[in-house]
Protein backbone atom coordinates (compact mmCIF):
# COMPACT_ATOMS: atom_id res chain seq x y z
CA UNK A 1 0.00 0.00 0.00
CA UNK A 2 0.93 3.50 -0.36
CA UNK A 3 1.76 6.34 1.48
CA UNK A 4 -0.89 8.05 -0.53
CA UNK A 5 -3.37 5.38 -0.06
CA UNK A 6 -2.59 4.99 3.54
CA UNK A 7 -3.46 8.90 4.02
CA UNK A 8 -6.23 8.43 2.23
CA UNK A 9 -7.62 5.41 4.15
CA UNK A 10 -7.38 7.33 7.57
CA UNK A 11 -9.09 10.41 5.81
CA UNK A 12 -12.13 8.01 5.00
CA UNK A 13 -12.05 6.40 8.65
CA UNK A 14 -11.90 9.98 10.44
CA UNK A 15 -15.17 10.45 7.96
CA UNK A 16 -16.69 7.74 9.05
CA UNK A 17 -15.72 8.68 12.63
CA UNK A 18 -17.75 11.67 11.90
CA UNK A 19 -20.82 9.84 10.27
CA UNK A 20 -21.24 7.74 13.44
CA UNK A 21 -21.64 10.36 15.95
CA UNK A 22 -23.68 12.03 13.58
CA UNK A 23 -26.17 9.06 13.58
CA UNK A 24 -25.77 8.68 17.51
CA UNK A 25 -26.25 12.65 18.48
CA UNK A 26 -29.31 12.45 16.15
CA UNK A 27 -31.20 9.81 17.99
CA UNK A 28 -29.03 9.25 21.31
CA UNK A 29 -32.54 11.56 23.30
CA UNK A 30 -34.64 8.89 22.04
CA UNK A 31 -33.25 6.25 23.68
CA UNK A 32 -35.92 5.36 26.28
CA UNK A 33 -36.20 8.37 28.68
CA UNK A 34 -38.22 6.32 31.06
CA UNK A 35 -35.29 3.47 31.97
CA UNK A 36 -33.23 3.39 35.08
CA UNK A 37 -29.70 5.77 34.54
CA UNK A 38 -27.71 3.08 34.86
CA UNK A 39 -29.52 1.28 32.07
CA UNK A 40 -29.78 4.26 29.96
CA UNK A 41 -26.03 4.65 29.73
CA UNK A 42 -25.53 1.31 29.08
CA UNK A 43 -27.79 1.80 26.19
CA UNK A 44 -26.47 4.44 24.81
CA UNK A 45 -23.01 3.06 24.33
CA UNK A 46 -24.29 -0.04 22.92
CA UNK A 47 -26.51 2.42 20.17
CA UNK A 48 -22.95 4.43 19.53
CA UNK A 49 -20.98 1.15 19.52
CA UNK A 50 -23.31 -0.07 17.03
CA UNK A 51 -23.39 2.88 14.87
CA UNK A 52 -19.23 2.86 14.90
CA UNK A 53 -19.52 -0.77 13.68
CA UNK A 54 -21.66 -0.08 10.86
CA UNK A 55 -19.87 2.79 9.36
CA UNK A 56 -16.56 0.65 10.04
CA UNK A 57 -17.71 -2.21 7.55
CA UNK A 58 -19.37 0.21 5.79
CA UNK A 59 -15.43 1.15 5.25
CA UNK A 60 -13.96 -1.83 4.66
CA UNK A 61 -16.99 -3.57 2.76
CA UNK A 62 -18.78 -0.67 0.60
CA UNK A 63 -19.58 -3.49 -2.15
CA UNK A 64 -20.56 -6.43 -0.35
CA UNK A 65 -22.74 -4.09 2.37
CA UNK A 66 -26.35 -4.69 1.47
CA UNK A 67 -29.35 -2.50 2.78
CA UNK A 68 -26.50 -1.12 5.98
CA UNK A 69 -29.27 1.42 7.09
CA UNK A 70 -31.73 -1.24 8.01
CA UNK A 71 -29.26 -3.90 9.37
CA UNK A 72 -28.56 -0.80 11.94
CA UNK A 73 -31.79 0.14 12.52
CA UNK A 74 -32.17 -3.51 13.06
CA UNK A 75 -29.55 -3.77 15.95
CA UNK A 76 -30.57 -0.57 18.08
CA UNK A 77 -34.19 -0.36 17.24
CA UNK A 78 -34.86 -2.59 21.07
CA UNK A 79 -33.33 0.41 22.37
CA UNK A 80 -35.88 2.97 21.55
CA UNK A 81 -39.41 2.89 22.99
CA UNK A 82 -42.30 2.24 20.31
CA UNK A 83 -43.06 5.73 20.22
CA UNK A 84 -39.76 6.58 18.79
CA UNK A 85 -39.20 4.02 16.32
CA UNK A 86 -39.72 5.32 13.09
CA UNK A 87 -38.12 8.77 14.04
CA UNK A 88 -34.73 6.55 14.56
CA UNK A 89 -35.63 4.87 11.53
CA UNK A 90 -35.51 7.71 9.36
CA UNK A 91 -32.75 9.36 11.23
CA UNK A 92 -30.80 5.77 10.74
CA UNK A 93 -31.99 6.43 7.06
CA UNK A 94 -30.30 9.99 6.91
CA UNK A 95 -27.20 9.43 8.31
CA UNK A 96 -26.59 5.84 6.96
CA UNK A 97 -27.55 7.46 3.27
CA UNK A 98 -25.50 10.67 4.10
CA UNK A 99 -22.23 8.37 4.55
CA UNK A 100 -23.07 5.54 1.94
CA UNK A 101 -22.71 8.90 -0.79
CA UNK A 102 -19.56 9.97 0.91
CA UNK A 103 -18.26 5.98 0.39
CA UNK A 104 -19.73 5.99 -3.15
CA UNK A 105 -18.03 9.41 -4.13
CA UNK A 106 -14.62 8.61 -2.61
CA UNK A 107 -15.12 4.62 -4.81
CA UNK A 108 -15.51 6.87 -7.80
CA UNK A 109 -12.16 8.96 -7.14
CA UNK A 110 -10.60 5.91 -6.57
CA UNK A 111 -9.17 6.04 -3.12
CA UNK A 112 -10.56 2.64 -2.12
CA UNK A 113 -9.83 0.60 -4.65
CA UNK A 114 -6.56 -1.10 -2.25
CA UNK A 115 -4.07 -1.08 -4.71
CA UNK A 116 -5.82 -2.66 -7.62
CA UNK A 117 -4.48 -1.25 -11.11
CA UNK A 118 -6.75 0.71 -12.93
CA UNK A 119 -6.42 1.65 -16.82
CA UNK A 120 -5.14 5.54 -16.55
CA UNK A 121 -7.38 6.58 -19.06
CA UNK A 122 -10.08 8.90 -19.21
CA UNK A 123 -13.46 8.19 -20.45
CA UNK A 124 -15.26 10.58 -22.69
CA UNK A 125 -17.24 11.79 -19.68
CA UNK A 126 -14.06 12.70 -17.99
CA UNK A 127 -13.88 10.31 -15.26
CA UNK A 128 -11.03 7.73 -14.87
CA UNK A 129 -11.91 4.61 -16.48
CA UNK A 130 -12.59 1.86 -14.18
CA UNK A 131 -11.07 -1.33 -16.00
CA UNK A 132 -8.53 -3.57 -15.15
CA UNK A 133 -5.27 -2.92 -17.13
CA UNK A 134 -3.70 -5.85 -19.54
CA UNK A 135 -1.37 -7.44 -17.46
CA UNK A 136 1.82 -5.38 -17.58
CA UNK A 137 0.58 -2.87 -19.22
CA UNK A 138 -0.82 0.60 -18.24
CA UNK A 139 -4.19 0.53 -20.34
CA UNK A 140 -7.43 -2.26 -20.11
CA UNK A 141 -8.26 -3.12 -23.61
CA UNK A 142 -10.25 -0.65 -25.02
CA UNK A 143 -7.73 1.84 -24.55
CA UNK A 144 -4.54 0.09 -25.21
CA UNK A 145 -4.31 2.25 -28.50
CA UNK A 146 -3.56 4.99 -26.03
CA UNK A 147 -0.11 3.22 -24.69
CA UNK A 148 0.73 2.42 -28.08
CA UNK A 149 0.52 5.89 -29.32
CA UNK A 150 2.99 6.80 -26.11
CA UNK A 151 5.44 4.49 -27.11
CA UNK A 152 5.18 5.69 -30.43
CA UNK A 153 6.21 9.26 -29.33
ZN1 LIG B 1 -9.55 1.83 -20.06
Amino acid sequence: MTVQMEAQLMQLKACMYQYSRAIYRSIKDLIDPYSEPGVQLESRRAVLEQCEQTMERLAADPHYFAKPDRALFQDIRRFFPITAQAQVAWAVKEGVGAAVGFIEEQLEAGALDGGVARCRATTRKGKPCQRTPLPERDYCPSHQHLERSLAAA
